[in-house]
């Protein structure tokens, strides 16, 4: 049977690069006329002319499907929305500003068609992206790695090709502070990384400005980890370990002992050591919070227990 491939394209005002991209994706899969292909683009509340050039595609060639959202929610929503709605065997996003090569979906679906379950497109190199915004991704995977239980591999885009399978996962993923990429890598399944180097944006501006990047960056930390807070704990569990050892030696040495050793210690150094100790008191309760949170976390985001890759002979 004919399998289908699905193409998913969130859309911020792209009005150029609409018909640029469907032209070419078109024309890919005229190269390989074994897959039916379904286009998705899921229109992320854009303020520009993109509405009505997707539709007016859209009422040429039934291939071509839309989806509006009624604001912007950001990419994130926006390429979850079109993976809801695919209905191929695979499923391909891939950026409106064709900085993502069209001409490498042949290869996604061959790494597919050999076994693999996700194929991740790797950016080697991006042109035409700041000095600044390259050292910020360089920082932020280290930091990301460092402290997320789930490891991202650096240049992965969400340029990428997941099986239905893995689609159906995703699909049941109930969080909205979402980072597409790491929802897919947390899911796991057999993962294959192609390189590819990112072509300089046809039309318009990049979107995602350092601020917004930023956020993105910390939201993603922040819900794929708790080691910040944590961290606060075992801060706080050393102050308190230091200082009352410290205040215990202060207090023997000048009540029990009379000052015998001749330390003189001011009533001020007592006050500060006493005032250390429960600072560490407090940020030691921060880390106990954490724990807590960390459960209302796991519950609230709804996550499935486990993934199942395979069944045989079951249901
Ligand atoms: N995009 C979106 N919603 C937004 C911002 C961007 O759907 O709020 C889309 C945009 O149209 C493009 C893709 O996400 O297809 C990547 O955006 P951009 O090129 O601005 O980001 P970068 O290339 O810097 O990652
Ligand atoms: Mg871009």
């Amino acid at each position: 049977m004919q399998k289908t491939i699905s193409i998913v394209i969130p859309v911020f005002n792209e009005e150029k690069n609409i018909p640029l991209i469907a032209h070419e994706i078109v024309r890919i899969f005229g190269t390989i006329p074994q897959y039916a292909y379904e286009i998705i683009f899921v229109d992320d509340g854009s303020r520009d002319n993109s509405q009505k050039v997707m539709e007016d595609l859209a009422k040429i060639d039934e291939k071509i499907k839309t989806i509006e959202f009624s604001r912007n929610f950001g990419k994130e929503s926006a390429t979850s929305a079109g993976i809801h709605y695919a209905t191929g065997d695979a499923v391909i996003a891939i950026d409106a500003d064709l900085q993502h090569p069209v001409s490498l979906i042949p290869q996604l679906i061959r790494r597919w068609e050999n076994g693999a379950d996700v194929v991740i497109g790797l950016r080697t190199k991006n042109e035409g992206q700041s000095a600044i915004k390259s050292f910020c991704s360089f920082v932020y995977y280290k930091i990301i790695n460092a402290i997320s239980d789930t490891p991202i591999e650096p240049g992965a885009t969400d340029f990428r090709l997941i099986d239905r399978k893995v689609v159906d996962e995703f699909n049941k993923f109930t969080e909205h502070d979402r980072m597409t990429r790491g929802l897919i890598d947390w899911l796991g399944f057999k993962r294959e990384f192609v390189a590819f180097q990112a072509n300089e944006r046809a039309n318009g501006e990049a979107q995602y400005s350092l601020l917004k990047l930023a956020k993105l960056a910390v939201s993603s930390a922040v819900s794929h980890s708790l080691i910040p807070l944590k961290m606060a704990g075992y801060l706080g569990t050393c102050i308190i370990f230091t200082a009352g050892i410290g205040g215990l030696v202060v207090f023997i040495q000048r009540y029990m002992l009379n000052d015998m050793l001749g330390w003189n210690i001011s009533g001020t150094a007592q006050l500060a050591i006493l005032m250390i100790f429960f600072m560490g008191v407090m940020l030691a309760c921060l880390g106990l919070i954490a724990l807590y949170i960390g459960n209302i976390h796991k519950e609230v985001s709804g996550r499935p227990l486990y993934v199942v890759r395979k069944k045989r002979n079951l249901k």
